[in-house]
């Protein structure tokens, strides 16, 4: 298939709704800026959607469900095909978008979209994952059978840092069932997903099944509280997380809430300190921090503190921070508001006693992007803020104990359950960490472990408001109900309309 050649591939002045398989033109009362990350220069500005403008999208995303969910399983597969292949055959331009508005480099930056590809490929799947049960003869001439139904419009709502991948997460699985869908992408980087919405489009779907409203509080407000979305699945901090499942779901909504993190690497004494700290450096600094699966604590049982921390010096000296288009490690932070706080991180655990080892605020880039470079402490406690709160950026922390039983009650103690890893050669010691680790998700000499489509996706604890982590079979599930179907047919026999049948009697 050609490469598309659509109208969202370079960077654009305004950013307006896509609604109804087009960009929206009306004027908006309220919007925001939107940034190039690495030069601290404003590259657009994106429209916010008022209640009234809510209000359209999802009368033309309820309008186009009655449509949309009688496709044939066939038809939305075959959209879901070619939609696939545009995806790959695009994935650069993609990858582009988000490298110009987030920061992040180019090789994350195509390493999200593959990671979204591969949700798109497990909704190809959609007929044999739709498929319900049956049982024959549960009473004489009696069958049940099960199917499953689409929800109707379904809101995601979407955080900065993965701005294609995150809503990839949820839409191929909802519009694979059925729903139509509006997505509301982060303010800070809502290019991305306006060109993947063409590319639906390119690939044949209808019009107002898959809609696009940008904004903020106000746009999340009205489709929290809108009767005609049917569930809403959000992914962001964790103030914001437990607002939108408690505000959706009082609304009657079903919710999926994924929230913030602070994933701890545990390193036994027995672990490969060379993987170990490669791993600590691609996991603490990837993506310059700003991911929900960044590891921001080693764990270091004793005692292997000292060493550790000089293989993870040695590396961090030679991270390149830079532009993402220029061949840098690790690009810059998405806003110079959120550089600022994340400096400011620093400073506090300095005043609160950490070890500093490597101070990133001393980095030296060209120009005026919202540069912070790798930073390590050493000595944390967990009375710093810089242990109990999410740091959301290149700081990486180690924290001393003396015990794996101390390692393991550090994690389950702490409020989130996203992520976490243990690097270790004692087999025994990774299986009882799995078993007894209050996590979501757990990496064993992995760095950290990445969403798998057909797995799903979610942490415990503050990292999750909701019962339903993200794709995988979980994910049909969110976006479908069960419906159970008890039939009886007389037998031809019973003497209906002749059918060729033996008559009774
Ligand atoms: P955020 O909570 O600031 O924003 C997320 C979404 O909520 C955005 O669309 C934003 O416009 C909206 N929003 C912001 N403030 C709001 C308010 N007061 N009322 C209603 N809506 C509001 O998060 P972010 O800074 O964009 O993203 C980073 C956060 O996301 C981190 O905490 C990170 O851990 C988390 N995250 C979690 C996962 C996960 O799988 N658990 C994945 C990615 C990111």
């Amino acid at each position: 298939m050609a490469k598309s050649n659509l109208k969202y591939c370079g960077l654009m002045k305004t950013i307006s709704h896509w609604i109804n398989g087009a960009v929206t033109n009306e004027k908006s009362e309220r919007s925001g800026e939107v940034f190039n990350p690495a030069t601290g220069k404003i590259s657009g500005s994106v429209n916010f959607a008022s209640t009234a403008t809510v209000d359209m999208a999802v009368g033309v995303a309820a309008t186009a469900f009655n449509e949309w969910r009688h496709s044939s399983l066939t038809k939305r597969t075959q959209v879901l095909f070619a939609f696939r292949e545009l995806l790959h055959v695009n994935k650069e331009k993609i990858a582009a978008l988000i490298t110009a508005e987030h920061g992040k480099v180019l090789s994350d930056a195509l390493g999200e979209v593959t990671r979204g590809l591969e949700v798109v490929e497990f909704a190809c799947g959609i007929p044999h994952l739709l498929k319900g049960g049956f049982s024959e003869e549960v009473s004489t001439g009696v069958d049940v059978y099960s199917i499953r139904q689409p929800l109707g419009p379904v809101a995601i709502i979407s955080p900065f840092n993965f701005p294609a991948m995150v809503p990839m997460w949820f839409f191929p699985i909802a519009i694979a069932c059925g729903n139509t869908v509006i997505v509301k992408p982060s303010e800070k980087d809502p290019s991305a997903i306006m060109y993947v919405a063409e590319l639906l489009k390119a690939a044949g779907l209808p019009d107002g099944v898959f809609n696009v409203v940008h904004g903020d509080k106000e746009a999340v407000d009205a489709l929290l509280t809108h009767p005609g979305i049917k569930s809403v699945s959000f992914v962001g901090s964790t103030p914001i997380a437990k607002y939108v499942y408690e505000t959706g779901t009082k609304s009657g909504k079903r919710v999926q809430a994924l929230g913030g993190a602070k994933n701890h690497m545990v390193v036994l004494p027995d672990a490969d300190l060379n993987l170990t700290a490669d791993a600590a450096i691609n996991a603490g600094f990837g993506s310059a921090g700003e991911r929900c699966m960044a590891i921001s604590v080693v764990v270091a049982v004793e005692p292997v503190a000292d060493a550790l921390i000089e293989k993870i010096k040695e590396r961090m000296a030679k991270i390149k921070t830079g532009d993402g288009t220029q061949g840098a490690d690790m690009g810059p932070l998405v806003t110079k508001v959120h550089r600022d706080k994340v400096a400011s991180y620093v400073t506090a655990g300095e005043k609160e006693g950490a070890t500093l080892v490597v101070d990133g605020r001393n980095v030296k880039v060209d120009g005026e992007g919202f540069w912070l470079g790798p930073t390590l402490f050493d000595n944390i406690t967990t009375e710093m803020s810089i242990y109990k709160e999410e740091i959301f950026g290149p700081v990486l922390s180690i924290i001393r104990v003396k015990s794996y039983d101390q390692a393991l009650k550090l994690v389950n103690d702490h409020q989130y359950g996203n992520g976490t890893a243990i690097f270790t050669n004692d087999g025994g010691a990774a299986r009882r960490y799995q078993n007894e680790v209050e996590v979501g998700m757990v990496g064993i000499n992995v760095p950290i472990p990445v969403p798998m489509a057909y797995f799903s996706f979610g942490g415990w604890k503050n990292s999750l408001f909701g019962d339903s982590h993200a794709h995988g079979t979980e994910g049909v599930h969110f976006f479908t109900r069960g419906k159970v179907i008890t039939s009886r047919w007389l037998d031809p026999s019973h003497g209906g309309i002749n059918l060729g049948f033996p008559q009774n009697t």
